[in-house]
């Protein structure tokens, strides 16, 4: 699974099992942080690909 965070605060923006282009993550918020409001651009997230636990 993989998860996009804020890079300005580290909250989770998105994550789930598809990986989906970065751009389209960000418009289902509205490019926005939800917990600290910043607007994100391509190069204010992280994205991080964690390994599934089962
Ligand atoms: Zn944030």
């Amino acid at each position: 699974m993989f998860e996009i965070t804020c890079g300005k605060c580290g909250a989770p923006i998105y994550s789930g099992v598809d990986l989906k282009p970065a751009k389209d993550m960000l418009k289902l918020v509205s490019n926005r942080c939800k917990k600290c409001g910043a607007l994100l651009s391509d190069q204010d997230f992280i994205v991080e690909v964690k390994p599934l636990q089962t």
